[in-house]
């Protein structure tokens, strides 16, 4: 797998039952959270004096554990949530325990499928992407102070002096604005905002005109060049912060109800493959390895037949997160359909990622799905195919399908990967042979 786990994503599990503690251990490893068990409150404690973790669950029934007491310690140290495992409090309990500092009820068996939701929710509260600004500005002193202030603010800043570079600039960084000096040598402000505004997939992008122009006129033209905002050089460094941040957060919000499916928050279908076509593109003109993987879940009808829809939701939503959690940061990971995922990984080799999607089956496979009160298993088949020379994106679509209606014929939970000489490759599930791709 291709995620790292070093990150701030320890979990803290006081449990002295092994019945909780191995499913819990192995279950959160792969979404990438590192379960760290203690079998006291004193170690517990002891542990997070040393380092605080991401979040704690505690076994309500651990022998020395005395609730009214431990509570307020752990949550003094804790920075984020703390769960608490336990069965049939009364409501005036929990109230009391809530007071006490614990953030969520979890039942018994642990919900692991709730658990994963709620920290992955977490986690992505936790980790705010940085605004990605792209600053335009002749004058170099000009440059630095954005910089400052910006970065300062905890954003990412691209920058350059030369408008000529900006749509280059764009393709390569992906800006969720631009900052638009007004009066440069090359071409004017109003000009190049005119010229990003030609290009429909930057259409919708967020633009500032920083200048020292004051006239409301000329600050109108420009704004109607296609500018969003209009703000003076001498604008002060917070007020510029607060309207990128605004601007960003109302663009990216935008952006994310137009690309992104709802249920998982992967690429919805017509962005998976437009973003596809560009990796495609791209990976053609680098001569790099592109693997394009097609994913469907087995017999998912008659898993929303025997648990209901919901659950049906919850096992999408599972499998949503396995691929966000451990796919590679470059992934495109998509939602193709329904039950159907798509994921391009650009610059891995084809075995590998017959591998790697062949790990997250298996995963996927031992993950405890729960519904009407039982636990089961959900499988998958994927069909993978890997970019040829002069090949386009639907034939690499399609190349995907045909492996993936043969891992279907074959009988399910498995990953074919294509091969052409064949018109279907041999399975990548273990047992059976992967065959070298053919070089590139
Ligand atoms: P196969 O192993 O051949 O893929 O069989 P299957 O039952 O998974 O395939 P089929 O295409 O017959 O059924 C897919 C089902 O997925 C039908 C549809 O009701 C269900 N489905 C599609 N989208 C959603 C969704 O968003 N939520 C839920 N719960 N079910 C969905
Ligand atoms: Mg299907
Ligand atoms: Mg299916």
């Amino acid at each position: 797998m291709f995620t790292d786990t070093s990150s701030s994503t320890t979990v803290y599990l006081l449990t002295e039952r092994d019945s909780i503690l191995a499913p819990v251990c192995k279950q959160l490893a792969v979404f990438g959270f590192e379960v760290i068990p203690f079998d006291h409150a004193t170690a517990l404690l002891a542990a997070m004096h040393g380092k605080a973790p991401f979040a704690v669950i505690v076994d309500g029934e651990t022998p020395g554990l005395d609730l009214d007491f431990h509570v307020p310690l752990i949550k003094r140290l804790a920075k984020g949530p703390l769960f608490l495992s336990s069965v049939g409090e009364p409501v005036s309990r929990q109230i009391a325990l809530l007071r006490l500092g614990v953030t969520d009820f979890v039942a018994r068996p642990l919900p692991l499928q709730k658990l994963v939701a709620r920290l992955d929710e977490l986690l992505d509260q936790r980790r705010p992407e940085p605004f990605r600004v792209l600053v335009v500005d002749d004058s170099e002193s000009m440059l630095r102070w954005l910089d400052k202030v910006l970065r300062g603010a905890g954003m990412e800043v691209f920058k350059t002096r030369s408008p000529l570079d900006v749509l280059l600039l764009m393709e390569r960084h992906r800006p969720e604005i631009i900052i638009l000096d007004v009066y440069m040598p090359e071409c004017s402000g109003d000009e190049m905002a005119h010229i990003i505004r030609q290009q429909p997939r930057y259409d919708g992008i967020p633009i500032i005109f920083f200048s020292t122009e004051v006239s409301r006129n000329k600050q109108l033209v420009a704004r109607s060049m296609g500018g969003d905002d209009f703000l003076v050089k001498d604008t002060p460094p917070d007020e510029l912060v607060t309207a990128v941040s605004i601007t960003c957060e109302r663009y990216r919000r935008l952006r994310q109800w137009m690309t992104r499916d709802s249920l998982t928050l992967l690429l919805n279908h017509s962005t998976l493959v437009e973003q596809l076509e560009q990796a495609v593109q791209v990976c053609q003109r680098n001569r790099e390895h592109l693997t394009f993987a097609m994913i469907d879940i087995d017999h998912f009808k008659s898993v929303n037949d025997q648990y209901g829809h919901l659950t049906g939701d919850h096992v999408i939503q599972s499998l949503a997160r396995m691929l966000r959690h451990t796919a590679p940061t470059q992934a495109l990971i998509g939602r193709y359909g329904g039950e159907e995922f798509g994921i391009a990984l650009p610059g891995i080799a084809p075995v590998l990622a017959s591998r790697y999607i062949d790990a997250v089956r298996q995963q996927f496979k031992a993950f405890p799905q729960s519904g009407n009160e039982t636990v089961f298993s959900s499988t998958f088949s994927a069909g993978v195919s890997t970019l040829a020379a002069g090949m386009t994106t639907q034939q690499l679509m399609e190349n995907a399908d045909l492996a993936l209606y043969q891992a279907k014929r074959n009988g399910r939970n498995q990953v074919v990967l294509f091969n052409e000489a064949e018109h279907h490759a041999p399975p990548v599930t273990p047992g059976r042979r992967i065959d070298d791709p053919p070089g590139r």
